[in-house]
């Protein structure tokens, strides 16, 4: 079951902020942010601690908390979600989509990714031992709506999408979620979404909810986190809402991933939820970080394609790597913090070993930007000094 092509293996985050502790280097590989979500938030967490919210929650969430999550997507998206049956909190993002893919697919099914994807979306597949289709986004990061057609199957039981997308920044529009959408549609397969990054969108961007889209509800999984959204990655309150029986098959499994998790959280982020001002403002700022380092990466000789959402920008230093004599992006990622003492993490690592994405994106180098700005500064002071 454990695949040999390291698709289960340390993560690349994990590797590069070792890398990047050892070395004192500055890190812009992994994606946390250095300043903490609001105050508001982290007293509801210790009040809750102190009111004895210290002892198991239910399997499926606190009821403020599934309730909190059906008013966001009807506020946000007009989403209609029962929150006593349709909602699932889980640990994290992660869990909730490593517990679908195992719930919902096994051997002899095909899960459709657009690659580069992120990483536990593939090990996740790799565990259920279901076959991973991996559909390469165009060289300017976006759905190659021909090759996802291609690549569906009457085995495809699962599309699963991200957007905004990790590692590439990429918001999909309507019109190419649209063409996921036909495809699941016809194919007859289900759609797992994740939108951790729902609202960090920058300019005239849009993010859509592909369950938004005509026959989508019926047949999709949507996932999302709180970790991206307050500034709180380590609390690890994530959930998943979908059609009903869908929800029980991965509530079923979950029970024996972690049962439940996060109690005196959980109240806290249902209060967050409430709150429009706290991510507006994050996905602003979060904007103008993104303009200082993209600017930086241009100016250090880097090509980038500017990200329309996410902490993330994809950077290519062919021209680096050439001057210095470098294979590839994960030789430069191990190289950079030597060199001038900064961590990135390579978009290689996002891709399966050996496939059309993985050639396309062999010089590239994810950079995030969910950093203070001199921190932003520093880093790009001394990603000048590789001209
Ligand atoms: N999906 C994507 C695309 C992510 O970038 C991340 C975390 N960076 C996750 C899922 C995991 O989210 P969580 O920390 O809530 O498990
Ligand atoms: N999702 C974060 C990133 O892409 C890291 C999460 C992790 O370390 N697994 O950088």
């Amino acid at each position: 079951l454990l695949s040999d092509d390291g698709t289960i293996a340390q993560t690349i985050f994990a590797e590069m902020t070792v890398l990047a502790n050892r070395t004192g280097a500055v890190n812009l590989g992994q994606g946390f942010p250095d300043v903490d979500g609001p105050d508001y938030v982290k007293e509801a967490a210790k009040a809750a601690i102190d009111a004895g919210r210290n002892q198991y929650a239910p399997g499926d969430g606190v009821p403020e908390l599934r309730h909190a999550i059906a008013d966001h997507q009807r506020r946000r998206y007009g989403l209609d979600v029962d929150p006593d049956t349709e909602v699932l909190a889980t640990t994290g993002a992660t869990e909730a989509l490593t517990a679908a893919i195992l719930a919902l697919t096994g051997p002899g099914d095909e899960v459709i990714t657009l690659e580069p994807y992120y990483d536990s979306h593939a090990a996740a597949i790799a565990m259920a031992g279901a076959t991973h289709v991996p559909v390469p986004l165009t060289a300017d990061l976006r759905l190659d709506a021909d090759a996802l057609r291609a690549a569906a199957t009457d085995r495809t039981a699962m599309i699963l999408v991200n957007t905004p997308h990790n590692p590439t920044g990429t918001v999909l529009t309507r019109a190419e979620l649209e063409q996921v959408a036909a495809v699941a549609r016809e194919r007859d397969t289900l759609v797992l979404t994740d939108e951790v990054y729902e609202h960090l969108v920058f300019d005239d961007a849009v993010h859509v909810p592909i369950a938004t889209l005509p026959g989508m509800a019926e047949r999709t999984l949507t996932v999302s986190s709180s970790g991206k959204t307050f500034s709180l990655t380590g609390w690890k309150v994530g959930w998943m809402h979908g059609p009903a029986d869908l929800i029980t098959a991965v509530r079923t499994l979950k029970q024996f991933m972690t049962y439940t998790s996060g109690s005196a959280f959980q109240p806290a982020i249902a209060l967050a939820l409430a709150d429009e001002e706290t991510p507006r403002a994050l996905a602003a700022s979060l904007a103008e970080r993104r303009d200082l380092l993209c600017a930086g990466l241009e100016r250090a000789g880097f090509d980038v394609v500017v990200p329309q959402g996410t902490y993330f920008v994809v950077a290519d230093g062919a021209a680096h790597m050439e001057r210095l004599g470098l294979e590839d992006g994960h030789e430069l990622c191990l190289r950079l913090p030597e060199l001038v003492g900064v961590v990135g993490v390579p978009v290689s690592a996002f891709c399966r070993p050996g496939s059309t994405a993985a050639q396309t994106m062999r010089s590239r180098v994810r950079f995030t930007f969910v950093k203070q700005p001199e921190v932003l500064r520093d880093g790009i002071e001394r990603l000048a000094a590789l001209t």
